[in-house]
């Protein structure tokens, strides 16, 4: 029987909260074409509809302005193509890996590099896990596997159960990160068996979250955060400087003491990567650098992510550079 989360997923993709979107006043359907809308309930109820500027509004609402495509914009702004060790597993970085472990996500982010990466064909399915993990266990120097995606929480218990008892057996695997929104935007899916499952590991556990903006943490959002924090995972965030969402060092610092405040700790602030169909969101450099330096005067260092940008062919997440 299909769980109350895997209700919510199914409305969510089939697109039973697009009314609200649609009735918008900006919303493009050319633009939804490009690429298909897809919100869950939690959000819509977050958005306020009589703010045409509301943070989350502008992170999920197919807009006109995407069909403007410049010439500095990249299909694969960060080289995954060329770094995948085998079909859904991505080895760039020393130490740690990033399985592809879901095409899918409970909500597609305007501003996501997933637009175009073929996901739904490169991601690891279930049937091919046996390569990914004969190819970890060759690899010593891997000590963490990171499930990304999509996002991997759209995957069953039943399924990160089966994946998990294989990295077990490994002997230098030592952690299991998990990037993923859901606890945020379908904060149903921390259920009693999610978390039975996460308890059960036998692997140090990393949360990275993805968190744009305060008024994200909803009540069921930091419900669900408190729950993760309590089944043991180490909670971080990861968030995206987007133009008319985040680009303000008042709403990044309220994002930081908020975060804080329900056990999570900022990770990284990403500036946003060039991907075509999204430029409306880029922040440029200068501007980042003079938001940061702002957090940085007014936040606790632990509470300050790092400004990072991803750079294809580089070893890791390149800091930006705050003298330039
Ligand atoms: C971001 C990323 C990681 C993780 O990097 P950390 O700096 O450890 O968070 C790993 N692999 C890929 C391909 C990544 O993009
Ligand atoms: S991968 Fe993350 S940023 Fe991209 S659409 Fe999914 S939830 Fe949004």
């Amino acid at each position: 029987m299909a769980k109350q989360w895997q209700k919510s997923l199914k409305a969510a993709l089939k697109g039973d909260s697009l009314e609200e979107l649609q009735k918008s006043p900006v919303y493009s359907a050319k633009a939804s074409e490009l690429f298909a809308p897809v919100i869950t309930e939690t959000v819509i109820d977050l958005i306020d509809w009589e703010n045409p500027d509301d943070p989350l509004l502008k992170q999920f609402l197919p807009h006109a302005q995407e069909l403007k495509v410049d010439n500095k914009s990249k299909e694969d702004p960060v080289g995954d193509y060329q770094a995948e060790a085998i079909p859904g597993l991505i080895h760039k970085y020393l130490g740690r890996v990033l399985l592809i472990a879901s095409g899918s996500c409970a909500v597609n982010c305007r501003y996501c590099f997933r637009r175009h990466f073929p996901y739904e064909k490169s991601y690891a399915p279930r049937n091919q896990w046996q390569a990914v993990i004969d190819y970890i266990s060759q690899h010593k120097e891997i000590h963490e596997v990171i499930l990304s995606g999509g996002d991997p929480l759209t995957l069953s218990d039943q399924s990160l159960r089966t994946l998990s008892q294989k990295l077990n057996a490994i002997d230098h695997v030592e952690t299991l990160r998990i990037h993923s929104r859901i606890p945020v935007v379908m904060s149903s899916r921390i259920d009693t068996s999610f978390l039975q499952w996460s308890k059960s590991l036998n692997l140090n556990k990393v949360m990275v979250l993805h968190v744009n903006h305060s008024q994200e943490l909803s009540k069921k959002a930091i419900k669900a955060i408190k729950k993760l924090k309590k089944a043991g995972y180490t909670l971080l965030n990861q968030s995206v400087l987007l133009k008319g969402v985040n680009d303000s060092a008042e709403t990044l610092i309220d994002l930081s003491h908020q975060l804080f405040g329900n056990g999570v700790l900022p990770y990284y602030l990403h500036l946003f990567d060039q991907v075509q169909n999204a430029s409306h969101f880029a922040v440029n450099q200068t501007q980042a650098i003079d938001i940061y330096r702002q957090m940085q005067a007014q936040l606790s260092g632990y509470l300050l992510p790092k400004l990072v940008v991803e750079e294809a062919g580089e070893p890791a997440k390149t800091l930006v550079n705050m003298a330039t």
